[in-house]
């Protein structure tokens, strides 16, 4: 079994990106990032997205509007960094405050600025398989974590559990994708899935999106699979200081025993998901610059 360090192909983007990007005459690549009040986990997810564009030298706005923002406010700010041409890619965090509809925002950013890969332009231009796009990060760093380990998904049974737009849905499209390093069979499940763990079973790679700890079991897992965990939870744990412990959707002690290749969680999927912000914010610079 080998675990799959995302930390390291990760750093390994980063410092890819930070040589790239040394090579471009004149401004940096610069993203806006917006985040509405003080939610913890949006201020930790904001600092390493600064941190990361800081080392790669990319230059980062960070725009904090007040909770009581309106929506209408929320939209002019976005068509005011819309129409600057010296932003290349705009980033709204989630979640937004109750009562602004996170959706209509997300399609309100120009789609050549979006590099969370949220707009419907964007998500057209996945399922036509238009390279001009941007992939939502998650699944992009995904499937950049399987290529970098060595994992082919061609002729392969890849099961993706979880059928949301930023992360399931996606992650299902690319894998079927009509190019050499796709080509997968998908199998997409949802909370209404029948017979769930017979599914799971036939996967050659399985994707955990669910945001459930631990809900995926070693009798839900063929052996010699690959596992991607895709999870956040946190779950009570009276022996660390914070009360409560990081976990996947993987039952990670039972399931990694089984696996030929697994994400860890922390340090799997995680640091992907800023990397390919960083990588999609060097391809709107470059697009909006007319780079080659
Ligand atoms: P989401 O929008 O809540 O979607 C969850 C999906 O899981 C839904 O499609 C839901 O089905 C399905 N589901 C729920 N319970 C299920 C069950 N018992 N069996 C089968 N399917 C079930 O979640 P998300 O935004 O995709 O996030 C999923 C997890 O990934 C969360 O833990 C989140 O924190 C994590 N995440 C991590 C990163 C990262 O960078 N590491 C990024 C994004 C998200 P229905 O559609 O039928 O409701």
């Amino acid at each position: 079994m080998e675990i799959i360090d995302g930390n390291k192909i990760a750093a390994a983007i980063i410092a890819e990106l930070k040589a790239t990007v040394a090579t471009f005459p004149g401004r940096r690549p610069c993203i806006a990032l917006i985040r509405v009040g003080d939610d913890p986990a949006s201020v930790s997810y904001v600092k390493k997205k600064q941190a990361n564009a800081a080392e790669i030298g990319i230059e980062s706005r960070l725009i904090l509007p007040p909770v009581t923002i309106t929506p209408a406010e929320l939209f002019a700010l976005v068509d005011q960094l819309n129409a600057d041409a010296g932003v290349d890619g705009i980033l709204v965090q989630s979640p937004l405050p109750k009562g602004i509809d996170e959706v209509a925002v997300f399609r309100r950013i120009a789609a050549h600025k979006d590099v969370d890969g949220f707009h419907t332009m964007n998500l057209g231009k996945l399922a036509q398989e238009d390279e001009t796009g941007f992939v939502a990060c998650t699944p992009a760093g995904i499937m950049e974590l399987l290529r970098r380990s060595g994992v082919t998904l061609a002729g392969k049974h890849v099961v993706v559990l979880g059928r949301s737009l930023i992360v399931g849905k996606p992650a299902a499209l690319l894998a079927v994708q009509r190019k050499a390093w796709a080509n997968a069979t998908v199998t997409l499940c949802h909370s209404q899935t029948a017979n769930l763990p017979a599914l799971t079973r036939q996967a050659d790679i399985l994707i955990a999106a669910i945001g459930k700890a631990e809900f995926v079991t070693a009798d839900m897992v063929k052996p010699g699979a690959v596992v991607i965990d895709v999870g956040v939870n946190r779950v009570p744990d009276a022996t660390k200081k914070s009360g409560y412990r990081l976990t996947g959707d993987v039952h990670f002690p039972t399931v990694s025993p089984l696996c030929a290749k697994i994400t860890p969680v922390p340090g799997g999927v995680g640091p992907m998901t800023v990397a390919m912000l960083m990588q999609n914010t060097v391809k709107a610079y470059r697009q909006n610059l007319g780079i080659a």
